[in-house]
C-alpha cells in the first residue's frame, strides 16, 4: 500500500453488503492506510468504525432517489483528494464494479493521470441470498444466475427482454428493484414464467435489519408489501428460493437481528465485538474513553521510584487491562529495564487484566474467584496471610497501580483487613474526542437502531454521555449491558435501562444479551 511517487492514489474498495466480516483482507489493509475515505450509504456501520481516526471522512451517500452528491461531484472529490497527494479509499457497498459505478470513477481517474487500484468486494447479489439461506445456483434447480438492474429511469422501469431471461432457466437476481417488484414479476409471468415459481425479496441482508419475504413470483409483491420490505433490497426469482428454510442459518443465531454498540476505551482490543458478531449481532464500535498515562513530573517521578524500589513491595496490583498496557508503556518511555521488577508478584482483578499481563510475559500470581474490587482485597489478604503462616518472609506491602478515579472499594477493603498498601496514579481516563464515528453513532441512536449498548467501566459510561449527550428518548431505545455493579450504577444514574452480567467478563456480558433475546 505504499505510494512511491508521493502522488495521490485511489483504492476503489468494495465493502461488501453490510456485515463487517465481509470486508476483504485487502480492503481492510487499504482502509487502515487511508488518509481520506469517501464512502456511500450502503457501507456497513461496523466497517465505518474502522476508518483511521486521522483520515478525512467524506460521506457521499446515495440512496434511492435522494442523492446526497451527484456522480460528477463524487468524481471531483476523488480527483481533488488524490491531487493533494493523499491515499484515498473510495469505499462502496458490495463490489465496486457491480452496479457500483466504480468503473466510471476509474475512467475519470485515468483521464486525470491518477493511479488507482480496485479491491473487489463481496457483492450483495450473491451474499444477501446466502445470508438468507438461498444459494444462487443448485444442482438440478439452477444452472446459472443472472444479476440484473431493476433501476427505473425517469420513474419508468427499464425495458428488458424478460422472455429470454425466463428461457435461460437460471436464478434471476434484481438489484435496485424494490419499487419495480410488481412490474418485474408481472413481466416475467408474461414472458412465460410459471407463476408458482418461488421468489424472494431480501432487505438489508447481512445486517441486523435483515428481512426476507419468500413467496411465488405471482404473490411476491403482496407478500413484500405485507412484510413492509423496503430498500435496500434485492429480488431473487427461481427454484432456489424454495431452499430458503432448509439452508437458513443466520436467523438461528442467538443475537440475530440485534444491533449492538460496543463502547470501549480507545486502545482496547476488539475482542468483545468479535464475540458478539460470532453470536449473530451487528456490532458498531465506539471508543468512548481514553486512558492517558500520567503526565505530571512529580507523579511520574513517584511512579518511577516505586518501580525502581520494587523490592520494597511484595505485590503489584492491576485492576484493568488498560492499566497493564500503560504501565509497560511507562516503563518503555522511562527506559526502565524489565528486570527492575525483580521478584515483584502480580495480582489482577480478572480475566482481561490477566490476559493483558501475559502478553508482556508475566503470569499473574493471584486472581480472585469473583472479579470485584472487594474480592480482590479480601482474597489477596487471605493469600498473603496463608503464605506468612507457612513461613514466608516476603514483603507484604501492596503497590496499587490504577486510574486516578479508581474505585475506593479496594482500598477500603485493604484498610479493613489491615494490609499495608501504597497507591501510585498510573493514568487518567478522559472522554475520547468527538469523531465522525461518534456523529454516526449519534445518528443511529436517534433512530433507536441499537438494542444494546455495552459498558465495561464507569468511565466508558461517562465518555458515552459526554460524547453523545443522548436525550431521554434515545436512552429508552436500548438496554445498557454493564460489566459490574459500579458500571451499572453509573449507567442507571444517567437514566438508562440497565442489566449487569453474572460475572465481570465479556463472555458473561454476551451471555446476558443472549438470555434477554431468548425471552
Ligand atoms: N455494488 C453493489 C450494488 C450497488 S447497487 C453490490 O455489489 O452489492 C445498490 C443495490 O444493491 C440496492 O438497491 C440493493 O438492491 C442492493 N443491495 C446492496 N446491499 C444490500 C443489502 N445489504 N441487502 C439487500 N440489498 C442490497
Amino acid at each position: 500500500m505504499t505510494n512511491k511517487q508521493n502522488k495521490g492514489k485511489v483504492w476503489l474498495v468494495g465493502a461488501g453488503p453490510g456485515d463487517a466480516g465481509l470486508l476483504t483482507l485487502r480492503g481492510r489493509e487499504a482502509l487502515e492506510q487511508a488518509e481520506s475515505v469517501v464512502y456511500d450509504a450502503l457501507v456497513g456501520d461496523g466497517i465505518l468504525g474502522w476508518i483511521p481516526e486521522a483520515a478525512r471522512q467524506i460521506y457521499v451517500g446515495k440512496r434511492g432517489g435522494s442523492h446526497t452528491k451527484s456522480q460528477d461531484e463524487i468524481n471531483e472529490i476523488l480527483v481533488e483528494e488524490a491531487s493533494k497527494g493523499r491515499r484515498v479509499v473510495r469505499l462502496k457497498g458490495g463490489d465496486p464494479f457491480v452496479f457500483g459505478r466504480g468503473s466510471e470513477e476509474a475512467e475519470v481517474l485515468r483521464a486525470h493521470g491518477i493511479p488507482f487500484e480496485v479491491v473487489p468486494g463481496v457483492t450483495s447479489a450473491v451474499a444477501v441470498p446466502a445470508y438468507c439461506g438461498i444459494p444462487v445456483t443448485h444442482r438440478g434447480i439452477a444452472p446459472s444466475f443472472h444479476v440484473i438492474t431493476g433501476h427505473r429511469k425517469n420513474g419508468e422501469p427499464a425495458q428488458m427482454d424478460y422472455s429470454s431471461m425466463v428461457k435461460e432457466g437460471g436464478t434471476l437476481i434484481f438489484l435496485m428493484g424494490v419499487t419495480s417488484a410488481e412490474h418485474i414479476c408481472q413481466e416475467l409471468i408474461k414472458g412465460g414464467m410459471d407463476k408458482n415459481t418461488p421468489a424472494a425479496l431480501l432487505e438489508k441482508g447481512t445486517t441486523a435489519g435483515q428481512k426476507k419475504a419468500v413467496s411465488t413470483v405471482e404473490h411476491l409483491w403482496e407478500e413484500g408489501k405485507r412484510q413492509g420490505i423496503r430498500p435496500p433490497a434485492i429480488i431473487v426469482v427461481g427454484g432456489v428460493c424454495g431452499l430458503a428454510d432448509t439452508c437458513s442459518w443466520l436467523e438461528e443465531k442467538p443475537l440475530f437481528g440485534e444491533k449492538v454498540l460496543v463502547t470501549r476505551p480507545k486502545r482496547r482490543s476488539h475482542g468483545m465485538a468479535a464475540r458478539l458478531r460470532e453470536a449473530g449481532a451487528e456490532v458498531v464500535e465506539l471508543p468512548a474513553a481514553e486512558p492517558r498515562l500520567i503526565q505530571k513530573e512529580e507523579e511520574r517521578a513517584a511512579l518511577k521510584q516505586a518501580i525502581l524500589e520494587s523490592s520494597r513491595y511484595g505485590w503489584a496490583v492491576f485492576t484493568s487491562p488498560s492499566g497493564v498496557e500503560l504501565f509497560f508503556e511507562f516503563m518503555k518511555e522511562e527506559r526502565i529495564d524489565i528486570r527492575a521488577l525483580g521478584s515483584l508478584r502480580f495480582a489482577v482483578i480478572g480475566e482481561g487484566t490477566r490476559k493483558s499481563l501475559e502478553t508482556y510475559g508475566f503470569y499473574a500470581d493471584y486472581m480472585p474467584g469473583r472479579y470485584y474490587a472487594e474480592d480482590l482485597g479480601e482474597g489477596l489478604a487471605a493469600f498473603i496471610a496463608k503464605e506468612k503462616e507457612q513461613g514466608s518472609t516476603a514483603s507484604e506491602t501492596v503497590l496499587l497501580l490504577r486510574a486516578r478515579k479508581a474505585s475506593k472499594a479496594l482500598t477500603e477493603k485493604l484498610k479493613e483487613v489491615g494490609i499495608d498498601f501504597e497507591e501510585r496514579v498510573l493514568y487518567d481516563t478522559e472522554t475520547a474526542d468527538v469523531s465522525p464515528q461518534a456523529e454516526r453513532v449519534k445518528n443511529l441512536l436517534s433512530k433507536k437502531a441499537f438494542s444494546f449498548v455495552t459498558f465495561t467501566s464507569a468511565s466508558t459510561v461517562e465518555g458515552f454521555l459526554n460524547m453523545l449527550n443522548p436525550s431521554e428518548e434515545e436512552k429508552e431505545g436500548f438496554t445498557a449491558v454493564c460489566i459490574g455493579e459500579q458500571t451499572r450504577q453509573a449507567a442507571e444514574a444517567a437514566g438508562m435501562r440497565t442489566v449487569v452480567s453474572a460475572i465481570p467478563s465479556m463472555d458473561s456480558m454476551a451471555e446476558r444479551m443472549e438470555e434477554l433475546c431468548r425471552h
